[in-house]
């Protein structure tokens, strides 16, 4: 028995499982100066208007310049700052950055418009108010130029004062997204409840248009949806020109995606793609 238990104990500290331990904990250190370090930055990725080729609006989307690791996807480091409640800090500097952002593309486009993505965490303290009211007042962006992206998973969980939130946020004029729709619990109630200005339509759905039907008939019920409720409604992940003949003869008005331009600097927006 002692002979087992040595041998499994042995098998919890195998170097590469202390290896990982440590690097974790570095990377919690690490993520913890980001901010302060001046780390992090911003790519903004195009939302086009499919009929015209503009592009008025952009997606922030957070990268991390580590100092040894390089530079790193939001998807190596979000959800370590989740966990430790660092994400907080890092999506006010994003809400910031990104207002301050758009408040320069508007100079010369008056009607360019910004999404930050909102983690769930954030969504349910009462600061978040604050944080959006002083970032727009403090870059003197139009909160209706602001669009907060919020995924289903983090309203579904949301409680009354979440949805109170919501209505307040939706009082100063911020726009609210529902980001990557239709892979989270999406019921007929609940888009009745939440007071959305946009669906975001996931691309998982606009990755399989011309190659299977379902997919076709969930992204035009999702587009019409979204007519009926009043709703903006962009196709997510549009990489080739099939897809986009797809999400524009059903009639989604506006596009994000890889064949438009992938996350990158700002010079785009309020430019045309042609
Ligand atoms: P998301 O909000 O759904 O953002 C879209 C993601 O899809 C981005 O990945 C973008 O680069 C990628 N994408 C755009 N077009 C295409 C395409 O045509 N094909 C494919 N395959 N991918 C495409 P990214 O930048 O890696 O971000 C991943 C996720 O991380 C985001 O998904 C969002 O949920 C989260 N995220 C990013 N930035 C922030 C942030 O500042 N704060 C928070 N809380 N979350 C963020
Ligand atoms: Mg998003
Ligand atoms: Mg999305
Ligand atoms: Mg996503």
């Amino acid at each position: 028995a002692a002979k087992a238990a040595g041998k499994s104990a042995y098998r919890t500290c195998t170097p590469g499982l202390r290896e990982s331990a440590v690097s974790r904990a570095e990377l919690i250190a690490d993520l913890r100066r980001a901010v302060d370090e001046e780390e992090l930055h911003l790519e903004f990725q195009p939302i086009v208007d499919l009929a015209s080729g503009a592009v008025r609006s952009a997606e922030a989307l957070v990268r991390w310049r580590h100092p040894r690791l390089g530079t790193l996807p939001p998807a190596k480091f979000l959800p370590l700052a989740e966990e430790t409640g660092l994400i907080i800090p890092i999506d006010r500097w994003v809400i910031h950055e990104a207002c301050r952002a758009a408040a320069t593309w508007r100079s010369r486009a008056p009607e360019a418009t910004v999404a930050v993505n909102i983690a769930a965490a954030h969504l349910r303290r009462p600061d978040l108010i604050a944080t959006v009211t002083a970032a727009t007042a403090s870059a003197g962006l139009a909160p209706r130029a602001l669009t907060l992206e919020l995924t289903e998973s983090a309203l579904i969980e949301g409680t009354d004062a979440v949805l109170e939130r919501l209505h307040q946020l939706r009082e100063l004029g911020i726009q609210i997204a529902i980001d990557d729709f239709g892979t989270g619990y999406s019921s007929l109630s609940y888009l009745h409840r939440i007071p959305a200005t946009e669906l975001k339509i996931d691309r998982s759905f606009v990755a399989r248009l011309g190659t299977d039907d379902r997919a076709y008939a969930t992204v035009e019920m999702v587009t019409r949806l979204a007519g009926a409720f009043d709703l903006a409604v962009i196709a997510e992940g549009v990489e080739t020109e099939r897809q986009h003949e797809a999400v524009t003869a059903i009639g989604c008005p506006r596009g994000q995606g890889y064949l438009y331009g992938r996350p990158d600097s700002p010079a785009t927006v309020g430019q045309n793609r042609a």
